[in-house]
């Protein structure tokens, strides 16, 4: 799990400003489990009393978006949503279609050996895959 202080820290010896919404939302996105909503992240924002509207909001994720602090997931569910950004690790995504949760699955390096495939077979050089699980959670198959 990425440190909230760290990012926090890592933009403030950049210059940029930080104001009280920036910092709360970095550290709801370091928090929360799982790729997050721009409605989630203002029912949590409002949730420590800070007021932001979702024009805020939109512009706040666009800098941590450009910054390469987080990354937009497309589960295509209509929406995007928005989990902290690691260079390092190679996840998907479980989605409950009951309870409509949402976990991360590290994997690695899953698909370099079709990728390659596709490249000598296809003449196609892949530079990313998009590849969700959706099925049912434990306590749903209860
Ligand atoms: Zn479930
Ligand atoms: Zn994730
Ligand atoms: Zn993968």
């Amino acid at each position: 799990m990425t440190e909230s202080k760290e990012i926090l820290e890592k933009l403030k010896s950049a210059g940029n400003r930080m104001t009280q919404v920036r910092r709360a939302m970095v550290e709801i996105l370091c928090r929360h489990k799982g790729p997050i909503s721009a409605a989630e992240l203002i029912t949590s924002l409002k949730r420590r009393s800070l007021t932001v509207n979702k024009t805020t909001v939109y512009r706040e994720l666009h800098f941590l978006l450009e910054k390469r602090i987080v990354r937009e997931v497309d589960l295509l569910e209509g929406m995007k949503r928005y989990e902290i950004l690691d260079e390092s690790d190679h996840h998907h995504h479980m989605i409950c279609l009951k309870c409509r949760s949402i976990q991360c699955i590290e994997m690695g390096h899953d698909l370099d050996e079709i990728e390659s495939q596709i490249l000598k077979n296809h003449d196609f050089k892949v530079l990313s895959h998009t590849l969700e699980f959706v099925g049912l959670c434990g306590r749903c198959r209860d």
